[in-house]
C-alpha cells in the first residue's frame, strides 16, 4: 500500500511555514500552566484517565453537549482510525469525496477495505443523489481540505438520510467557519470529529475528539487503545478549551488575515475559492503552479502543492501572521 505523506516539517527554522495549516499564534498560556501542573503533581508515574473525564466535562460544557457523547483521541486522526476500525469490515467500502483529505484512503487500505472518492459537484457541492449509499463508512471533511469550502447543514442532513452506514463529518477546521454540524449528531448516525491542532494552536500536543451518540461512544471506547491520550495532552486540551476568550481572539486574527490573503492572491491573478478554514486554495489558469511552489521553497517559503490528477492541482496556503503573508505576497509578486 501507499502510505499517507504528511506535509513537510523542515529541520531548519528559517522557513516561513505555510504548508500544514498550523496556527501562527501560540496556544493559550493556560495550556502551559496546566501541563506544568501535571509535571509537578507526580502524575506522570501513573496511567492517565482512559476516558479523559475532566476533558469531557470541559468540552461538554463549552460545546453544549453531553460529556458522555465525547470520545477522546490522540489527534483527530486517531479518532478517524478508531472509527474505521469499528465500522469497516474486511473488503468493506469507505467513501469520501475528491479533492479532499487523503488520509481516508490510507485508513481504508490499512483496514483491508475498499475506497472510493466521489468528485465534488459544481462549486464544491455534494453530488445528489449520492452515488455510494451502501458504504460501510462515509467521510466528509467540512470545511473541506484543500478547498476550504463548506457544504450546508441541510446537504449533510440529506446525505446522512441517504446512507446505510454512519456519516463522519470531519470538522478539523470548523472553528474558522460560520456553522457546524453538532445539531446533526442526534440523528443517531452522524459522528462529528474535532481537532485542537489548528484552531487551538496545539498540533504538537496531539489531541482531538469525536462527538457521537453516547451509546456509540461506549462501543467505540472498546476499539481504542485504553490510554490513547497521555496525561499532558489531556490537561493541556482541557485548559485550551477553558480559555475561550483567548481562543476567540486568535480565531478572529486568523480570519482577518485569511480575507486579506484571498484579496492579495486574487490581485496577483490566482483563482481563489472563498475559504472558511485557516488556509486558502489557489490555482491558476495562465501558468502551472508547481514551479511557483518550487520557487517559493527556494526562497524559504513553504506552501503545500497538491495534485489531484483530473480534478486539477493547486497551492494550499496556510494563513500565517500578517508579516508572513506580507513576505509571501511580495515574493509571489516577483515570481508570477
Ligand atoms: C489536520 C486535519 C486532521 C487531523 O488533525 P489532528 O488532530 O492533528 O490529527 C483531520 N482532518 C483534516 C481534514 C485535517 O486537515
Amino acid at each position: 500500500m501507499a502510505g499517507y505523506v504528511p506535509g513537510e516539517q523542515p529541520r531548519e527554522d528559517e522557513f516561513i511555514k505555510l504548508n500544514t495549516n498550523e496556527n501562527p499564534y501560540p496556544p493559550s498560556p493556560r495550556v502551559l500552566a496546566a501541563i506544568e501542573n501535571v509535571l509537578h503533581d507526580d502524575r506522570l508515574r501513573k496511567y492517565p484517565d482512559p476516558l479523559g473525564t475532566q476533558f469531557r466535562q470541559t468540552a461538554g460544557r463549552v460545546l453544549g453537549v453531553d460529556p458522555e457523547s465525547i470520545l477522546i483521541g490522540n489527534g483527530s486522526d486517531d479518532v478517524l482510525t478508531i472509527l474505521t476500525r469499528a465500522f469497516v469490515p474486511e473488503g468493506g467500502l469507505v467513501a469520501s469525496l475528491t479533492p479532499s483529505y487523503l488520509l481516508y484512503q490510507t485508513l481504508a487500505d490499512i483496514q483491508g477495505g475498499r475506497f472510493e472518492a466521489v468528485p465534488f459537484g459544481p462549486d464544491w457541492s455534494l453530488p445528489r443523489p449520492w452515488p455510494l449509499p451502501q458504504a460501510a463508512l462515509t467521510f466528509v471533511a467540512n470545511p473541506n481540505s484543500p478547498s476550504g469550502t463548506v457544504v450546508s447543514l441541510e446537504a449533510l442532513r440529506h446525505l446522512a438520510g441517504e446512507l446505510r452506514g454512519p456519516l463522519v463529518i470531519d470538522e478539523a477546521y470548523v472553528d474558522f467557519a460560520a456553522a457546524n454540524a453538532l445539531p446533526l449528531v442526534n440523528l443517531g448516525t452522524v459522528i462529528v470529529t474535532r481537532s485542537l491542532s489548528k484552531s487551538y494552536s496545539l498540533a504538537g500536543l496531539r489531541f482531538g475528539f469525536a462527538i457521537a451518540p453516547p451509546e456509540l461512544v461506549q462501543q467505540l471506547v472498546k476499539v481504542k487503545d485504553s490510554y490513547n491520550c497521555d496525561a499532558l495532552s489531556l490537561a493541556g486540551a482541557a485548559a485550551a478549551l477553558e480559555d475561550q476568550e483567548y481562543f476567540r481572539v486568535t480565531r478572529s486574527k486568523v480570519i482577518a488575515v485569511r480575507q486579506r490573503l484571498e484579496r492579495d492572491l486574487t490581485r496577483l491573478g490566482f483563482r481563489v475559492v472563498p475559504s472558511q478554514a485557516n488556509f486558502v486554495w489557489a490555482s491558476r489558469a495562465d501558468q502551472p503552479v508547481r514551479p511557483i511552489f518550487e520557487e517559493l521553497k527556494r526562497r524559504k517559503i513553504l506552501v503545500r502543492y497538491m495534485d489531484y490528477g483530473p480534478q486539477g492541482d493547486g497551492l494550499r496556503i496556510s494563513v500565517g501572521t500578517d508579516q508572513e503573508i506580507d513576505q509571501l505576497i511580495a515574493e509571489l509578486a516577483t515570481i508570477v
